[in-house]
């Protein structure tokens, strides 16, 4: 089973993936976690996409598509992913119905987690996250026991040059329409499933588990 979790930067993909994929036998896969990796490494894709991620603009479609692809025919993403950051133009989501398709395979479910923009300035300014294991953090709703290292394997947390206040206001106005577009895409051919993102997480997991629920039940 292949899955999509939608939603504006902030809106809880990346902690709700991390909560759910493992459970469901899915491969977590983040377009913003390959790009910042490539960054890290200093390749040249890592090189090109740092200066869209810094002035918060989406990387090119031809970089990231190919990208994401690559990693998608990796053995590991065969028994089924969920994406996280990607599609996030309908070029995107063109292109991975396509590749899919030539697989024999599809997107099964869209999740959208849906937040009122007013809260996702506070979500991200406020978020951490750990170098080695990814853990997300946010330093008034979800604290580390002790701040700036990770509960879970005790790395350095950091937060993101992208997670400034003014790179913020940027990706969610970059964001923001296409997140519709992409809603009413996936709307087209049935697949969108809406779920309130405000709550605690665990509230949020929950809405999400009935929607998987209801797609396994489908899918068997
Ligand atoms: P995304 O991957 O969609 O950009 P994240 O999962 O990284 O979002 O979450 C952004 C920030 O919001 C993090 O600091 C995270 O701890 C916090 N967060 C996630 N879900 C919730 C929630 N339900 N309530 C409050 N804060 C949350
Ligand atoms: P994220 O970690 O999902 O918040 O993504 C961080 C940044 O990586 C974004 O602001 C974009 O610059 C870039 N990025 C991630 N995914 C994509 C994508 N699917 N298309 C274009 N740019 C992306």
């Amino acid at each position: 089973m292949h899955l999509i979790l939608l939603g504006l930067p902030g809106a809880g993909k990346g902690t709700q993936a991390k909560l759910l994929a493992d459970k469901h036998g899915l491969l977590h896969v983040s377009t913003g976690d390959l790009f910042r990796a490539a960054a890290a490494e200093g390749t040249d894709l890592g090189k090109r996409a740092q200066e869209y991620m810094s002035r918060g603009e989406l990387v090119p479609d031809e970089v990231t598509i190919s990208m994401l692809l690559d990693r998608i025919a990796k053995p590991d993403a065969a028994a089924g992913v969920m994406l996280d950051g990607f599609p996030r133009t309908i070029p995107q989501a063109e292109a991975l119905d396509a590749a899919l398709e030539a697989r024999g395979e599809r997107i099964e479910g869209v999740l959208y987690i849906k937040v009122p923009e007013d809260l996702l300035m506070a979500r991200l300014t406020g978020r951490w996250s750990c170098g080695n294991c990814g853990a997300i953090y946010h330093e008034l709703t979800n604290p580390p026991r002790e701040a700036g290292t990770c509960d879970v394997c005790g790395g350095a947390l950091s937060q993101r040059a992208d997670d400034r206040p003014d790179t913020v206001a940027k990706r969610l106005e970059t964001n923001r329409e296409w997140t519709e577009a992409l809603a009413a895409y996936y709307e087209q051919q049935g697949k969108l499933h809406g779920a309130d993102g405000t709550g605690e997480p665990a509230d949020v997991t929950g809405r999400l588990e009935a929607i998987l629920s209801k797609l396994s039940g489908a899918a068997a």
